[in-house]
């Protein structure tokens, strides 16, 4: 961190205590947030995170190895679009919602009034860092909250990065970045916040509801999983290739909602191996591991866990059918793809998150459905095919938080669209009116006019009995 931007977090202890409970205290919402105020908000964050384009794309390389195009896309881009979405939506979102009355509500007046919920803590993970701790931020300042934005500890360069983007955008009364790790994350639970949106493992979104359960905290929960891709018997190969390959090794598959591992139909798998060799030869080159556009493994822990998966599938029978190179020093696997994996390997219980692809031939799809629909319920579901039923069929068979039909990823670019999962993939969602609506109390407010509620309170007498009677079956 440079200097002028105050402490950094301690790591444990009663310093952190401390210097967590100053951030939410200084993030406390201001009375006045009003449209203009946020709208200023938003535009000011705007302003910074293109002011810092540069650095952003150094700390990703930094981070992550990220190449600078998947930097523009996948962490400069959602952060504008979604300040850009919620600025032209800002109004409509915050209107005054006036609802007609209901038959038995006749002569009353009632309204829906989007609030602020008050102030959030917003904890991210490192596989995004910027994206996902702005992007939510975004939605935050919309809402007319304050936040605390605990960034992900394991991409330091980013981390560092955010609390200088929001500290040159925003006033620190507003908004608070609590750079640290789980002791800052685990300090920052325990206090009263009225939003908690997480993203990250779901190991670590139970924590995060457990803690949620204390002071009753609202949550969402953007996690995490394993998002298979079901490929049908009429699907477009070369398509279907060159979507999972590029959904899968972007980010070195890194990626929440990349396909983790592929079902092919027997018949077609030797095609769908050659196109799938064939697009990460023109992605990636001659050697993918040394390619400018592969980015690298976040450090030396995921590198050996991805190792592990890697060898021990082999180990226990799974067959290389392209790549499997790595290397130690530079943390970087190739595009590896994987044959025959059983379902008791660890590569086929985990979430795999690297650039390794298991592929598996099946004979019938129904028992593929069932396999899938009896596990987790994943964040993400793709399936390549051309005939509609087929595709009804997987969708309907298999719940998801999200469904790509011949495309991956870009479902997380669709501001129109709600983004989470369901089950062990999350609770809630984010982005545009969704993300709005995370950080508001959608707050009723009625009021009387001519209603007859008076002639149906006490005392009781035989008169209101029959009224009652009436009324019960009229609007009942
Ligand atoms: P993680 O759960 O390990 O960490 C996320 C955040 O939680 C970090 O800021 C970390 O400091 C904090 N944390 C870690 N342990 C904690 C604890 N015990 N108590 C409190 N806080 C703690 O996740 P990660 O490794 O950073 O990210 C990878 C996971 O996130 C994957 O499962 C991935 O699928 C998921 N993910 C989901 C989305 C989504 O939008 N749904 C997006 C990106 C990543």
């Amino acid at each position: 961190m440079s200097s002028g931007e105050g402490p950094r977090a301690p790591q444990a202890g009663p310093a952190a205590r401390a210097f967590t409970r100053v951030k939410a205290a200084e993030a406390r919402r201001r009375a006045a947030f009003d449209r203009a105020a946020r709208d200023a908000a938003l535009a000011a964050l705007g302003r910074a995170v293109r002011a810092h384009e540069g650095e952003i794309l150094a700390a990703l390389a930094a981070d992550l190895g990220k190449p600078a195009v998947e930097t523009r896309l996948t962490e400069i881009l959602p952060v504008l679009a979604e300040i850009r979405h919620a600025r032209r939506h800002l109004r409509s979102w915050m209107r005054l919602r006036r609802v007609r009355p209901t038959l038995a509500m006749l002569g009353t007046r009632a309204a829906i009034r989007p609030e602020p919920k008050g102030t959030a803590l917003i904890i991210a993970p490192w596989n995004y860092p910027i994206s996902l701790a702005l992007g939510p931020l975004v939605s935050a300042l919309a809402a007319g909250c304050g936040a605390v934005v605990k960034p992900s500890e394991l991409a330091p360069a980013s981390s560092a990065l955010i609390a200088r983007i929001v500290a040159a955008a925003l006033p620190g009364d507003l908004v608070q970045v609590a750079e640290g790790g789980v002791e800052t994350a685990t300090d920052l639970l325990a206090q009263r916040f009225d939003h908690i949106f997480f993203t990250g493992s779901p190991a670590v979104g139970r924590v995060v509801m457990a803690a949620a359960a204390q002071t009753l905290a609202s949550v969402t929960l953007e996690l995490g999983g394993k998002s298979p891709v079901v490929i049908g018997p009429g699907a477009d190969m070369r398509r279907a290739a060159r979507m999972v390959a590029w959904g899968k090794f972007a980010n070195a598959g890194q990626t929440c909602i990349a396909p983790d591992h592929v079902f092919v139909p027997r018949t077609s798998q030797d095609r769908f191996l050659a196109e799938l060799e064939r697009q990460i030869g023109k992605m990636y080159g001659r050697r993918p591991i040394a390619s400018a556009s592969l980015a690298r493994i976040v450090n030396a822990r995921h590198f050996a866990r991805l190792k592990g998966l890697i060898e021990g599938a082999l180990a226990g029978g799974a067959t290389l059918a392209q790549g499997g190179a790595m290397e130690d020093e530079s943390l970087r696997i190739a595009p590896t793809v994987l044959l025959r994996t059983d379902a008791g390997m660890a590569i086929a219980r985990e979430e795999i998150f690297g650039p390794v692809l298991p592929v598996i031939a099946y004979d019938d799809l129904d028992p593929v459905l069932d396999q899938i629909a009896a596990g987790e319920t994943p964040l993400a579901l793709y399936v390549f095919e051309r005939d509609r039923a087929v595709i009804e069929r997987v969708i309907g068979a298999v719940s998801s938080g999200t469904v790509g039909i011949n495309v991956t990823l870009v479902q997380y670019l669709h501001l129109n669209l709600p983004f989470g999962g369901i089950g062990n993939s999350g609770l809630g969602a984010a982005h545009g009116l969704w993300g709005f609506r995370a950080f508001s109390h959608e707050r009723p407010v009625i009021e009387d006019r001519f209603s007859a509620l008076g002639m149906l309170m006490p005392p009781y007498d035989a008169a209101k009995a029959r009224l009652a009677r009436l009324v019960a079956r009229l609007v009942g």
